[in-house]
Parts: C-alpha cells; structure tokens; sequence
C-alpha cells in the first residue's frame, strides 16, 4: 500500500492509474464497518483508495473531536491487510490552508435530524467530500447506511455539482448484538454498552411490526419510541418514521409500495449514538440502498 500525505503526491500517483477506482474516505478510527466497505470497493474496482482524514470542521462539540480515537499507524495497518492501494492521510493544514473560505451546502437535507442536532456538520460533510472527491477522482465511491443522511446529503451534492463519481450505499455492520460499529463505541461504559443495543432492538421491533401488517406510520412511531423506552434509551435526540427522499416524517398508512426510513439519534452517558433501517427490512440491502438514493 502507498501512502500520500499530501495533495500534489495523491494527484501525481492518481495520474499513473490507468484502471477502475473505488474510493472508500474515513475517518479513522478503522473498525469492521470501515473494511466491509473496502471488501466492497474491492469486488467493483481494479484499484482501491481510501482516505484518513478527521475532519476538524464536522464536529460540533470540541470534546467529541478530543476524544476521537487516532491511531495512523494501526489505521494503516489495517487498511494494508484489507487490500488498500493507496491511502490518503493528510494533515488539517493540507485541507485547508489558509485563506479556505469555500464551502458547499446542500440546502434542504442538511437542516433536519442531525442537521438540526449538529449545525453546520453537512455543510462540512459536503465540503470535504467535495474536496476529497475532487483530488481522487474516482470512479466509485462508498458510504455507509450507518449514517444514513449523510448519505443523502452526498447523493444530493453529487447530483446538483455534477460530479462523475458514482456512488454506492453499503448497508450497516453491526455487532453480534446488533449495535452498529462505529468508532465512538468503544467510548461507552460497560453499562451503556449493555443497553446500546436497545436501539437496534427498537428498529427491530418496528421492522418486525411492519411483518406483521402494522402499516399506519403512527402505531411503527409508538411501536419505535416505546422500545426505546423499554430498553432504557431515553435520552432520545430523534426517533422518527420518514420519507427516504425528503427525509421528512411520514404520516398515514404506509402503502404496499412504500419504502420508509426509521431514525433514531440517542445519548448513552456522554456518547450519541446513531442508527437506522429501512422497512420494509428486505431493502436493507446495497442493491436497494444505493438505488433508493439514486
Ligand atoms: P467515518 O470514519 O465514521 O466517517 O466512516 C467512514 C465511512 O464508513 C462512512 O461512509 C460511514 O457511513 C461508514 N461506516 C461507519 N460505520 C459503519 C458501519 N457500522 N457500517 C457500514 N458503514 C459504516
């Protein structure tokens, strides 16, 4: 695996590539979800990229960035193992130098859910993708369900800037219990860790219910907020039934047809979590993910 650490390195080794690229960006802190989407970007393309690059400007608390786990020599080594080509590792003053003043905003989907939670977090999402995708060029790239509103915050900008890169929605690790990987995981205590998968459970539940002929979006709501509640999830940021395209909540019956997407953002001591599926529970899959967000 090569290592670029700076812009004018990456660009004169992406010029060399005469093959497919699949580009996976992350932040470190690199955990199962992170090389299940290498697996992936490995199945599409001839040659895979990833990125490490904990981006200062998406975090909105200065003790969540702190606290963020960093470790670049354990993240290259796993990505090495996992059959990364070229990674891209930058320091914060090669993204932005001084005098960046430009920043993209993608107007509606960034204001709801973690938007509202968040300020300011999509836009620098959609900034430093932009920038990524800009200098890798690639001809795929690959995002995780886990953070679902990213997701249609990318496809969005993607379409609006006309950028050629196609991008694939790659569905949820989780963890044998069912907590989605993420790297703030591990900043839970042994309790919290216990009752995290209590948000699962609650996702579970609502998919279970909509099995079962539940479809009236109010009865999967209450079925959704009272298992969270069971479950000892009750510092509760959003948990919500939406529509996949606009992302605002649904209301009424949901028809044979319809495809919706359950939310939930919790807080579990001093770590907010996030999660979400689809229901019916069939479409979480990458097939359907990535189409649905076309
Ligand atoms: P991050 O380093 O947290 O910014 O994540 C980098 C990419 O990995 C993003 O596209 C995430 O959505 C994705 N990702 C993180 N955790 C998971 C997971 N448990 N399953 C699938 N994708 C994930």
């Amino acid at each position: 695996m090569i290592i670029a650490h700076t812009i004018p390195e990456l660009l004169r080794l992406r010029k060399a590539i005469d093959a497919i690229v699949g580009f996976v960006p992350t932040m470190g802190g690199i955990h199962a979800g992170h090389l299940g989407l290498i697996q992936e970007a490995r199945k599409d393309n001839e040659t895979v990229l990833a990125s490490v690059f904990l981006n200062p400007k998406q975090f909105t608390e200065a003790k969540d960035f702190q606290q963020y786990q960093r470790d670049l020599t354990r993240d290259c080594q796993l990505l090495r193992e996992a059959g990364v080509d070229l990674a891209f590792v930058p320091e914060i003053a090669e993204m932005y130098p001084e005098n960046f003043q430009t920043y993209v905003e993608v107007e509606q989907l960034s204001k709801c859910w973690e938007g509202a939670a968040r300020p300011g977090h999509f836009r620098a999402v959609a900034t430093v993708v932009t920038i990524l995708l800009n200098i890798a060029q690639p001809d795929r790239a690959y995002f995780g369900q886990k953070d679902i509103q990213q997701v249609a915050v990318i496809r969005r900008m993607v379409r609006d800037l006309r950028i050629p890169t196609e991008i694939i929605v790659v569905p949820t690790y989780r963890a044998k219990d069912g907590l989605a990987l993420s790297t703030r995981n591990h900043l839970l205590s042994t309790e919290d860790r216990k009752r995290a998968n209590s948000i699962y459970g609650a996702l579970s539940a609502v998919m279970a219910a909509y099995e079962n002929e539940v479809r009236d979006v109010d009865d999967l709501r209450h079925i959704l907020r009272e298992t969270l509640a069971r479950g000892k999830i009750t510092r509760i940021d959003y948990a919500d039934i939406v529509d996949v395209q606009t992302l605002k909540p649904l209301q009424g019956a949901l028809t044979d047809e319809a495809v919706a997407l359950v939310l939930v953002a919790a807080h579990l001591g001093q770590t907010r979590l996030i999660d979400n599926c689809l229901i019916p529970a069939h479409k979480n899959n990458r097939a359907d993910l990535t189409r649905l967000f076309e």
